[in-house]
């Protein structure tokens, strides 16, 4: 047992290493913990950063995945540090004159009836400060250890199967040995690639973050679209203090940057404030005119999901699959993740502890359960992506038709919402919703009103557009059947 006053006592072998002390991997730890009611297990946290990564990342969570952080202890400590409970989504095209389109999470039948959000660097500390809680000061041996401050740069290798992991820190090197890795390191995940697993990460493009405090808004406790600029802007509560909401404001950017450091704030309010309701324009140009330095900026990728498994390996979070966050769905994502893998170790809590907690069937049974919710998450938030953002007449053929299906019926807005949320996680569901839109598209570019907007050649590029558009799709759809339809 190596020990010294600078971290908390590492043995030299733990049941489960997790790779990533984020939102995934401290909500795996602690799921993994309860699961492991007679504490015969052991499991090793290690994060390259102490405190929380100083990165902007997400904020507004789905009541599913709400109710895990309910369920593992963690939301009643979130709402005591500022977390707000929210209520759904509002989308607006603001060039439109029609009022926006209202989602509330209340209507999705048996869901918990609001979301969370709050500061992603609050999150993190909270759920890191509720694993330290768990173990007290006692003298006995720890069920969860948490090593802040310590890079996994290697794994320990048993021909094709992972069994441990090289950590470097200000002390030098350790090397651990476990039974399973879990990647819980993110969409760059090192653990992945040191593993060989493979990976078709694109980059996106950039999300510009800025915080305001006390701005007016119709529907304050929602997460607020607003279209028409350059791209996507999201506005949501982050927290709230003495009564008063501080709300984050994302702006959506390509990848060539139109503006870079003190410029941007000059380009953000002359491309994106003229497109948000009157009084948040004021308090968002304001807070813009008076931002000192560089704004929070995050690359946004999309990585299709990779295998979920390896021997001796599990990737949970970002490390095993994100997309834009346009749809607030990674950390719903990352919390199912931990949850379903906490469901196999639950099932193994009797077994000897000589014997693996999570043996290859319990990882096998995993993969197979993030495969069945994972793509269809991805497709649904690449086609929401597309049609906010895009430019050409297919994305705007669609997001007209989006907006004409939402504001057809209720049932059309819950079916949306509930697969938005990750509540509707059918993927035949999906692809009926999927064609159901790309029939409002066709539809809405022949019918015989549209003409009195746009002249017959515009409709014509529009369906061009659209059928172009659902082409590029066509993988897309087909990996959702086929993670619906395969034998395993
Ligand atoms: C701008 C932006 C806005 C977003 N908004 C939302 C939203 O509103 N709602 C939503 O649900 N999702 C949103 N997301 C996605 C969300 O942030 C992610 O899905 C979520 O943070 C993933 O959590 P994670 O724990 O898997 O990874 P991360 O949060 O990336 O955590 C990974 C951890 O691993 C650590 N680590 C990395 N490498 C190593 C290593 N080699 N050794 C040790 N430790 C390591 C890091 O320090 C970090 O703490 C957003 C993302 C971005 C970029």
């Amino acid at each position: 047992m190596l020990n010294t006053q600078l971290r908390p006592p590492i043995a030299d072998r733990y049941d489960v290493v997790i790779v990533g002390a984020g939102l995934a991997g401290c909500a795996l730890a602690q799921a993994l913990a309860e699961a492991d009611q007679r504490r015969h297990r052991s499991i090793l946290v290690v994060d390259l950063h102490r405190g929380v990564s100083p990165r902007f990342s997400g904020e507004f969570i789905h009541p599913r995945g709400a109710q895990i952080l309910d369920d593992l202890g963690f939301y009643t400590r979130l709402v005591a540090a500022g977390a707000v409970d929210v209520d759904g989504f509002v989308v607006s095209q603001s060039t439109e004159q029609d009022a926006p389109v209202v989602l509330d999470y209340a209507a999705i039948p048996g869901e918990r009836p609001r979301g969370l959000s709050v500061h992603h660097k609050t999150l993190v500390r909270v759920m890191r400060q509720t694993l330290r809680d768990r173990e007290g000061d006692g003298p006995g041996p720890r069920q969860v250890t948490l090593l802040e401050g310590w890079r996994v740069v290697d794994l320990l290798r048993d021909e094709d199967r992972t069994c441990g992991v090289v950590l470097t820190g200000r002390e030098g090197e350790l090397r651990v040995r476990c039974d399973l890795v879990v990647a819980a390191d993110g969409k760059a995940s090192t653990v992945r690639k040191l593993a060989d697993v493979p990976d078709r990460r694109q980059s996106l493009g950039f999300m510009a973050g800025l915080e305001v405090s006390g701005a007016k808004l119709r529907h304050p406790l929602h997460a607020n679209v607003i279209l028409g600029g350059p791209g996507p802007i999201l506005c949501y509560p982050i927290a709230r203090q003495d009564g008063e909401l501080s709300f984050r404001l994302t702006f959506d950017l390509p990848h060539a940057l139109p503006a870079k450091g003190a410029d941007l704030s000059g380009y953000l309010t002359d491309a994106f404030v003229p497109y948000l309701p009157g009084p948040l324009a004021e308090s968002v140009g304001d807070a813009l005119q008076r931002h000192q330095g560089p704004l929070e900026l995050a690359p946004t990728f999309n990585l299709p999901a990779p295998p979920a498994t390896a021997p001796g390996l599990a990737l949970v979070g970002d490390a095993a699959g994100c997309s834009h966050p346009i749809t607030a769905s990674g950390m719903t994502m990352g919390l199912l993740d931990a949850k379903y893998l906490a469901r196999e170790a639950r099932r193994r809590a009797d077994v000897d502890p000589g014997q693996p907690w999570l043996d290859d069937a319990s990882l096998r049974r995993y993969r197979l359960e993030h495969d069945r919710y994972v793509p269809t998450r991805q497709a649904l938030a690449d086609s929401i992506f597309e049609a906010f953002r895009g430019e050409g007449e297919g994305a705007r053929g669609i997001r007209r038709a989006l907006f004409r299906y939402w504001r057809s019926g209720e049932r059309q807005r819950v079916r949306s919402l509930a697969l938005l949320a990750c509540a509707e996680r059918r993927p035949r569901i999906f692809l009926t919703e999927y064609l159901k839109t790309a029939h409002h598209v066709l539809a809405s570019s022949f019918a015989p009103q549209h003409a009195l907007y746009f002249p017959v050649s515009d409709r014509l590029r529009q369906v061009q557009g659209a059928v172009g558009l659902a082409g590029t799709k066509v993988g897309v759809v087909a990996q959702v059947a086929w993670s619906q339809l395969r034998p395993f």
